[in-house]
């Protein structure tokens, strides 16, 4: 399918949360309804947890600090933001940052499953344990963190990596090497 269309159907997932009236106390507080963005064409989907300040502001997904440091991590695999498609679980920003509930995560659920099988690719990288526990529950993030897991999704095997939340890079240095360092092992995947 061409780009062109591609974003028609993402105009139309985003298009159908609105009218859905999904989360609408989440929607009643936020600015924007934060849709997935980048190229609906990678081989890369990357899957984040609810938009923050900045990003309800805009209406684009990563584009605070935690945005600014996730781009300092993909150019240091030579990616940038227009090679990968980007989105959170939650697409409205949760009042004061707090945890998405599980039942927003849930109401959530299908558009996130649309973008994905919209852009059809072949590893997923979660950021951050709510995101990672989307796909697998059972996991721990301490565990598994830059290791290709296997999961099935939309009736396929697909590749799922799972990262720590670029935001706790931000601040703890000892995570910001770890993220430095599983970014390099999401390359060879790409290749
Ligand atoms: N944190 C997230 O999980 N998503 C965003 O879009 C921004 C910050």
């Amino acid at each position: 399918m061409v780009n062109k269309s591609k974003q028609f159907i993402l105009e139309q997932i985003k298009a159908d949360i609105i009218t859905q009236n999904i989360c609408p106390d989440l929607a009643q507080e936020a600015k924007n309804l934060v849709i997935g963005n980048g190229n609906l064409s990678s081989t890369v989907v990357f899957v984040g947890e609810a938009p923050g300040k900045k990003e309800d502001e805009t209406g684009v997904p990563f584009v605070g600090a935690a945005g600014k440091f996730l781009d300092e991590l993909l150019s240091s695999i030579n990616l940038e933001r227009s090679d990968i498609f980007i989105t959170n679980i939650v697409k409205y920003r949760p009042p004061k940052n707090r945890d998405p509930k599980p039942e927003e995560k849930l109401a959530f659920a299908s558009f996130l499953e649309r973008e994905i099988k919209l852009v059809e690719p072949k590893v997923i990288v979660t950021l951050g344990r709510h995101s990672m526990n989307y796909f697998l529950p059972d996991a721990k993030i301490g565990d598994v963190h830059g290791n290709i897991q296997i999961i099935e999704f939309a009736g396929r095997n697909i590749r799922l990596m799972p990262l720590y939340h670029p935001a706790a890079g931000l601040y703890n240095g000892s995570l910001r090497k770890v993220l430095q360092a599983d970014i390099l092992k999401l390359k060879s995947q790409l290749n």
